[in-house]
């Protein structure tokens, strides 16, 4: 069943004027009508059933009592890397759960961000996937950060997947984590070992070597598992 992101609190009973872009999907992508009931999940992260009126208004229908988000709070660093790979890192993240995603300038990352205009692509990307994987909340995706900005996004459990480090160590998530992936040519030895005194532990993910993207996706999975 579809659903929609809606930037105000609702409530059940009322009627609800909404925005172009939804009743665009709904009526035009969708080609659906007032006999069709889709989600809506408000501000304050709550579901309702919902159905059209007319093809500008709909009803709120019945609130649904659902939690689809981690116990846990998931915050993955998550080094730039060509565009395409990134974008799907930032749409599988956002279905298996993640929180927070912060876009990373490491030092040996190709790729830059040059305008916010990127920024607003990859938070449409979010968006679309917390609405299809029906999360409550869309995942904050933070401005790119340099290496000194690291540190405030320590969590209780901070980890660096460092391609070089042999120990596959085994992943606490109580609470909160925080995990850093690099960029496709790897870590810096100097900005690894600035990020390791920051208190960033060195993980393996084992003898292969993944590309970036397989690296994100593999690595959120094993915390997710332990944190449903
Ligand atoms: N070009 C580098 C590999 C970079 S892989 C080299 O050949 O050494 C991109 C990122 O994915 C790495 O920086 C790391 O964060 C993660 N990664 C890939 N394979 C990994 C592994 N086996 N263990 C830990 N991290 C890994």
């Amino acid at each position: 069943m579809q659903q929609y992101f809606i930037d105000e609190e609702i409530h059940s009973g009322e009627i609800l004027d909404l925005n172009e872009e939804i009743l665009h999907h709904l009526l035009k992508v969708l080609r659906k009508d007032s006999t069709y009931t889709f989600r809506l999940c408000d501000s304050s992260g709550t579901f309702y059933h919902a159905h059209l009126i007319d093809k500008k208004r709909c009803e709120i229908l019945d609130r649904l009592e659902e939690n689809n988000e981690l116990d846990c709070d998931v915050t993955c660093i998550l080094s730039l890397i060509k565009s395409d790979h990134f974008e799907l890192c930032i749409q599988k993240l956002t279905e298996l759960g993640v929180n927070r995603i912060v876009p990373y300038q490491a030092y040996r990352s190709i790729v830059k961000f040059k305008d916010e205009k990127k920024l607003d692509r990859i938070r449409k990307i979010a968006m679309e996937a917390a609405e299809q994987s029906h999360r409550n909340r869309i995942p904050e995706i933070c401005a790119v950060a340099s290496l000194k900005d690291l540190e405030q996004y320590r969590s209780r459990n901070n980890y660096i997947c460092y391609e070089a480090e042999k120990n596959v160590a085994s992943l606490e998530c109580d609470g909160s984590v925080t995990y850093i992936i690099g960029p496709e040519g790897g870590f810096d030895e100097k900005e690894y070992e600035k990020i390791t005194e920051m208190g960033y532990r060195s993980v393996s993910l084992g003898k292969r070597i993944l590309r970036a993207e397989t690296a994100a996706i593999y690595f959120t999975s094993n915390i997710v598992g332990k944190c449903q």
